[in-house]
């Protein structure tokens, strides 16, 4: 019933920046090599995602807003080593539940696509329909049904400062997927997207900045870290460009943050941070990624010796890089 997705609403559409998170990440799991994001305002007007991805069957779609739908777990053990962004199928739901929501998508091997409208969650309109292949996910009039919600919202400015920050570290995330954000006829940023995290950086944090950053590679064992870290001069009051990437997801972690700070050393005083974007690739059976709506938790199976090889080589990185 919608009052479950509603309920469940809460816990993953906080803000209109929840819904982009969860359309792009559908987007990231079907494969898309180009992602779209048009927002109007801040959010609650529209928010539309159009990827060029696998697109949904004509079968599949109008279970694709059915919660618990998602395609991604066979098998209860695929839960150990997931490699998709999504895999509890409420995204769709919830969001649809407070919105009005606009489906169309087409696989690449079928002559016509689909297009499923629904208006709080409730179906009102499935018929075919021309289209490119891949998907588009449009969502307007976001919590029109949840007044509570609408009000809590901030301005215009922080709502898409939240969104254009999010999908910053999306696309930095995937260097190899191209991400356009437009609001809403302007180019916000676009990403080329030919796999090459330094241009990534340069479309997301500027390209002065990108070209004083110290590129760093290295790998021990079955563990690969690829990046850039911020000369010991050029500091941030937060952690704001601290990005870490591990196996294409983005997390968040106190351990790999610290680790940083180690390699730094007495190079950067107290409370001032280095910018650095670093790809942390390992078995996925080493980490075990917090199964909450947001997903951002990680643990480590080894995290004394992870921590200790970053910190080593951020601080040779530092060194070799002197002068
Ligand atoms: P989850 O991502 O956890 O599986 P969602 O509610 O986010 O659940 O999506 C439900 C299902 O809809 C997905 O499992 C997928 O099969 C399909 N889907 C959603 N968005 C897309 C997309 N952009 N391209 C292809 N399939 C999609
Ligand atoms: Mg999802």
């Amino acid at each position: 019933p919608q009052s479950a997705n509603q309920i469940a609403a809460g816990e993953v559409v906080e803000r209109p920046v929840s819904v982009v998170k969860e359309l792009v990440e559908n987007s990231l799991d079907a494969g898309a090599k180009q992602i779209e994001i048009t927002i109007e305002g801040n959010g609650v007007p529209l928010i539309r995602v159009r990827d060029d991805g696998s697109g949904i069957s004509p079968e599949d779609l109008p279970q694709a807003v059915l919660r618990h739908a998602t395609s991604k777990i066979r098998r209860i053990e695929d839960l150990n080593e997931l490699q998709t962004l999504g895999f509890r199928g409420e995204a769709l739901p919830s969001i649809a539940s407070v919105s009005r929501m606009d489906i169309t998508s087409r696989q690449t091997d079928s002559v016509l696509g689909m297009n499923l409208k629904l208006i709080g969650g409730e179906r009102c309109e499935l018929q075919e329909m021309g289209c490119p292949p891949g998907t588009t996910i449009t969502v307007e009039d976001l919590f029109f049904n949840t007044p509570a919600r609408r009000k809590f919202l901030k301005t215009q400015n922080t709502e898409f400062g939240l969104i254009s920050d999010t999908l910053g570290r999306l696309a930095l995330a995937r260097p190899d997927v191209s991400f356009t954000l437009k609001h809403p006829k302007q180019v916000v940023f676009q990403t080329p997207g030919r796999g090459k995290l330094l241009e990534s950086i340069g479309v997301i944090y500027g390209q002065k900045l990108a070209r004083q950053l110290i590129p760093l590679s290295c790998s021990y064992k079955e563990w690969t870290l690829e990046g850039y870290i911020s000369p010991p001069d050029l500091v941030r009051s937060t952690r704001q460009e601290e990005i870490f990437i591990v196996n294409g997801r983005i997390i968040r972690s106190k351990l790999l943050s610290r680790a940083i700070s180690e390699g730094y050393h007495t190079l950067i005083p107290n409370r001032l941070f280095p910018i650095i974007v670093i790809q942390l690739t390992l078995p996925p059976h080493e980490y075990d990624v917090n199964v909450h709506p947001t997903k951002m938790e990680i643990r480590f199976q080894n995290e004394k010796a992870l921590a200790q090889f970053i910190s080593e080589q951020v601080r040779k990185t530092l060194l070799d890089s002197r002068p």
